[in-house]
């Protein structure tokens, strides 16, 4: 992720605090059949699913007791009622005997529960989706889940005031959920530790696009509507997905490497947009000789005008814009492909990975293109005052979420990869990054560990210097 220059207001109202529990026909005639199929009482060791992922800054976040395999999304959306409706049809496995557990969503209303094809009963708890399956599911068991759903998405403020999640637009919706928005549109285990294929279908009035992550499969017009298919087929954390619609000028190409790319672009940002969109092939030849083989296989972008959001999202494989980006935004995104998305990561206070990293990408792209080298940046910011916003915290202590997307996650966070690099030399440096890279690939991966793995490339006791920079108050001492 990475805040539109200069800062904008990302200050919004909170929406309606309590939301009320759902209780339609449907729920009533679900939990009869559940009460009366006699399947909901408990087998001897199966218990509830936890309410999250046990991350200390979003304690909700995520579900415990089982794992999503993949996710498929049948969605529609009509930008002039701003309404959704969704299926999600979650194929999963128990981590535990399972006598109920969550999903992760916020708002809309749910029409229907269904585990393995029967229906099980299901309440509403603030951001918990409850679901007690008619059949206890054994440890080990893989199921499906299917939730019918529907209604008008509310944005997620998260702890910093800014707008996450399903934002509707003038022409649409611009979707992108970090931290915590993917559950403004689609149940989910909500916590990149638990990673997942997905499909999308979305369907909306012709005339408009409906854009997600990975590769278009299939477009399809009939009696008004089109339906977009898109696949992501590599494990995506669900803050990553989009299935963002709006009116968008598409740009195809394949890169002379071989990924297919796909631009959509908001044609008010279309002029502003094009110079830095003309380099991703570049970006992406460069990252890759810098970080190692890319990830995914596609790649892209989506401009959209949402100049109230005031960030972009490095959404996986088509990173998203709130407006025209410029290139160093650009490379940013993209270093996020391997850095974030790839490699992902396993408590939200560890963030520095992500965008230190990302950072640190900008600063290399300008060392290497006739800007300032990123030694240059590192003392351009280490020439600001203790008393700076920039020295509040260490990088892998943010102490909320509330401070996650702060300067000093990411501009310190570059910094203790410049003074790593410095420490331990250019080959040992670039190998670090491009083994963290490979070696977590598809996965998570935590502070600790690339600690460990700086220290085994570079054969360096690199204690301090880590201590120091992530985990100590305070402006750091020259070394
Ligand atoms: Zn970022």
């Amino acid at each position: 992720m990475l805040a539109a220059e200069p800062p904008v207001s990302r200050a919004r109202p909170r929406p309606g605090s309590v939301r009320s529990r759902v209780v339609g026909v449907a729920a009533t005639a679900l939990a009869i059949t559940a009460l009366t199929a006699g399947g909901s009482v408990a087998a001897p060791g199966a218990g509830a699913g936890a309410p999250g992922q046990g991350d200390p800054y979003f304690p909700l976040a995520g579900n415990g007791g089982y794992t999503v395999r993949h996710y498929d999304l049948d969605l529609a959306y009509d930008p002039a009622t701003r309404r959704l409706d969704g299926r999600a049809v979650i194929t999963a496995h128990a981590t535990q005997g399972l006598r109920a557990f969550d999903l992760d969503l916020s708002g809309l209303t749910v029409a229907g529960v269904r585990v393995d094809g029967r229906a099980a009963h299901w309440t509403r708890r603030g951001q918990e989706l409850v679901i007690e399956p008619a059949r206890t599911l054994r440890r080990g068991a893989a199921f499906r889940v299917d939730v019918a759903y529907g209604g008008v998405p509310e944005q997620v403020t998260d702890p910093d005031g800014s707008p996450d999640g399903w934002i509707a637009t003038d022409d649409g919706a611009f979707v992108a959920g970090e931290p915590q928005g993917a559950m403004s549109w689609f149940p989910s285990d909500n916590h990149p530790l638990d990673k997942a294929s997905y499909s999308f279908e979305i369907t909306v009035p012709s005339g408009y696009t409906a854009v997600a992550g990975g590769v278009l499969t299939s477009r399809h017009t009939s009696r008004g509507e089109t339906t977009f298919r898109w696949r992501q087929s590599r494990p995506m954390a669900s803050y990553l997905a989009t299935a963002t619609v709006g009116k968008f000028d598409v740009q195809r190409y394949t890169t002379r490497s071989g990924i297919p790319v796909y631009n959509a672009v908001d044609p008010r940002e279309e002029k502003g947009a094009a110079p830095a969109l003309a380099r991703i092939p570049d970006i992406l030849d460069w990252e890759t000789k810098l970080f190692g083989p890319y990830p995914f296989s596609a790649a892209g972008a989506i401009v959209d005008h949402a100049p109230d959001v005031g960030y972009a999202l490095e959404t996986q494989t088509r990173p998203i814009y709130d407006r025209a980006p410029d290139v160093g935004t650009v490379v940013h995104e993209m270093a996020h492909q391997w850095f974030g998305d790839s490699v992902s990561l396993t408590s939200w206070q560890d963030i520095w990975l992500n965008e230190g990293f990302a950072t640190y990408a900008e600063w290399l792209w300008q060392e290497q293109h006739g800007g300032r080298s990123a030694q240059a940046s590192f003392d351009h910011y280490y020439a600001l005052p203790a008393s700076d916003g920039l020295w509040a915290f260490p990088s892998a202590d943010p102490g909320d979420g509330a401070h996650i997307f702060a300067s000093p996650v990411y501009t310190r966070g570059a910094m203790t990869l410049q003074e790593l690099r410095d420490a331990v030399g250019d080959r040992a440096f670039f190998t670090i990054l491009r083994t963290w890279a490979h070696g977590h690939r598809y996965g998570n991966g935590t502070t600790a560990q690339f600690v460990a793995l700086s220290e085994r490339v570079s054969g360096k006791d690199l204690g301090e210097l880590f201590h120091t920079w992530l985990y100590t108050a305070g402006k750091p001492p020259r070394p």
